[in-house]
């Protein structure tokens, strides 16, 4: 898949009398790491599910490349390459690793809904096929050994990996993580951290919304923040780190 850019436009959405968020510009260029951060509310996974097509926007756009893909649906956003990770682990947890990585190479062949496909345990017989696509996946980022090792007795760490290595599979342009290092020690979120830096270094964009300050300024170029739906600041770590604004709204908290 051509990666393209995903572009912003003055992106809105309200829910009934709250703008959760408001007026939201920015890019993410294929092959860099952009960070969204902001407190609890802010509207950083109303953003994500603007962009992933899961809500409508109330006004603006949102472009990846030349293509207008503000009314698209999931299933279409999804087959044109852009891939997500949701809040909470996703995983099943009593089939293997290979196997739940195996599962991405199916759903880009089917459904690109995983959430749905994840449902149906029909669709593990038609995954074997794929297997070998996905054991290169796990070699390629340290967990060949654990193949065979059902994803439910991973460590959390493990099994966020796990799920990157099955969004990969999808062979996405653009990767949006919802807060994919919660939960997670130092150790755990800076092996993560190095899975990201791989994939960007791919040439795949990655729009990073996170909580773990140290960690979005460790990998992003470019962080912008929200506060109550709207951008406060946005700029390389260092900048938005001591902008008076985002030390009383996010920091200071
Ligand atoms: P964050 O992910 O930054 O914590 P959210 O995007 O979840 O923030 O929420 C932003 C705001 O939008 C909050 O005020 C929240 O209550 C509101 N909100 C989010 N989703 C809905 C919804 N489906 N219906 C009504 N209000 C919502
Ligand atoms: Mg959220």
């Amino acid at each position: 898949m051509t990666a393209s850019t995903l572009s912003l436009e003055g992106v809105s959405r309200r829910f009934g009398g709250v703008l959760a968020v408001e007026n939201v510009s920015f890019s993410v260029a294929p092959g860099e790491i952009v960070g969204l951060i902001g407190p609890n509310g802010a509207g950083k996974s109303t953003l994500v599910n603007l962009i992933a097509g899961l809500l409508r926007l109330t006004s603006g756009r949102i472009l990846l490349g030349a293509a207008d893909i503000s009314t698209a649906e999931a299933p279409e956003i999804a087959r044109a390459g852009i891939a997500r990770t949701f809040q909470t682990v996703r995983l099943l947890k009593d089939e293997s690793v290979l196997d739940n990585v195996a599962i991405g190479f199916h759903a880009q062949q089917k459904s690109p809904l995983l959430a749905r496909l994840l449902a149906l345990p029909a669709a593990l017989a038609e995954v074997r096929a794929t297997r070998e696509q996905a054991f290169a996946i796990l070699e390629r980022f340290d967990m060949a050994g654990f193949a065979h090792v059902p994803a439910g007795a991973l460590s959390y760490g493990h099994q966020r990996r796990v799920e990157m290595m099955r969004t990969l599979a999808l062979r996405p342009n653009l990767i949006l993580l919802d807060e994919p290092v919660a939960g997670m020690n130092d150790v755990e979120a800076d092996a993560l951290g190095r899975i990201f830096q791989g994939i960007a270094g791919e040439g795949i964009g990655i729009l990073l919304i996170e909580h773990n300050m140290r960690f979005v300024m460790s990998l992003c170029g470019r962080i912008n923040v929200l506060d109550s739906g709207r951008i406060i600041a946005s700029g390389p770590p260092a900048q938005v780190r001591s902008d008076p604004a985002v030390v009383a709204a996010y920091l200071g908290a």
